[in-house]
């Protein structure tokens, strides 16, 4: 079976000296491709070194993560955005970027960068991954005055009607672990079309619950999450493991192996 990490931060600091067991797990499960995404400019040349130390594996999405945006040097962004553009024919989105309502004490900072990137997608056209937290309401109804041609809504949760007009707008959902164990999880996979659905591990997060129980977060847990999505969707797994595949090949326009 086929199957696609398309949202893991393997340069973040709880990944060091796994990665190699990491790239293991993921051949031996099936895992085809990772995008490694970035959140300041060391993990952008990190995730660089990465995609050329596992060519047709690991393919990187660079950018600033707002969580990060009040611990950038002071050319930090600038410096940042010049390596995109320098390795621009390797980068295959602009991410992890966006807003996060929890860090509303850096709101401003927050918004300037966010707009900074998807100013840089637009001049590289590239796709862009998003975070979103409590604020995806804002950011579906602002992105459309970007010129931004593919959007990914990392580990959408709520609302609702958000989803209805990021579905209508033809964005993605990535979902992941989660999706094993939370009913609004397994409700928004519910209403996402098969065709706009891809998987991640969002790893090093750590997931707690059941089967996950506080493991080392690993590429294999891909499995289940497409277990979990073919039982939401009544399909079989094979099925839908080789959509999100096709899927994965049409968002970041990348050819997978057979
Ligand atoms: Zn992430």
């Amino acid at each position: 079976m086929r199957l696609i990490d398309a949202h893991i931060h393997l340069s973040e600091m709880e990944y060091t000296g796994h990665v190699d067991e990491l790239i293991t797990d993921a051949i031996n499960a099936g895992v085809l491709a990772l995008i490694t995404n970035s959140t300041n400019l060391k993990s952008c040349q990190n995730d660089i070194a990465l995609a050329k130390k596992y060519p047709g594996l690991v393919y990187p999405a660079l950018g600033i993560h707002p969580w990060n945006v009040n611990n950038l040097s002071e050319n930090e962004v600038e410096d940042t955005i010049a390596f995109i553009l320098e390795h621009k024919n390797s980068v295959k989105a602009i991410g992890e970027i966006g807003l996060d309502n929890k860090y509303e004490t850096i709101w401003e900072k927050q918004t300037s960068v966010f707009d900074k990137m998807l100013h840089l997608a637009e001049q590289i056209d590239t796709p862009v991954i998003i975070h979103s937290r409590g604020t995806t309401d804002k950011i579906v109804e602002m992105l459309p005055s970007y010129r931004v041609k593919k959007v990914l809504l990392h580990w959408f949760s709520y609302p609702m009607t958000t989803l209805a007009k990021a579905i209508d707008n033809g964005y993605y959902i990535t979902e992941g672990p989660p999706v094993t164990y939370s009913n609004g999880i397994r409700e928004v996979v519910d209403k996402v079309p098969l065709t706009h659905l891809l998987t991640e591990t969002d790893g090093p997060v750590i997931y707690w619950k059941p089967p996950y129980n506080g493991q080392l977060t690993k590429p294999s847990y891909i499995r289940n999450v497409v277990a979990s999505i073919a039982e939401i969707k009544k399909s079989p797994m094979d099925e839908v493991a080789e959509q999100i595949v096709h899927n994965f090949e049409d968002f970041f326009n990348i050819k997978l192996p057979p």
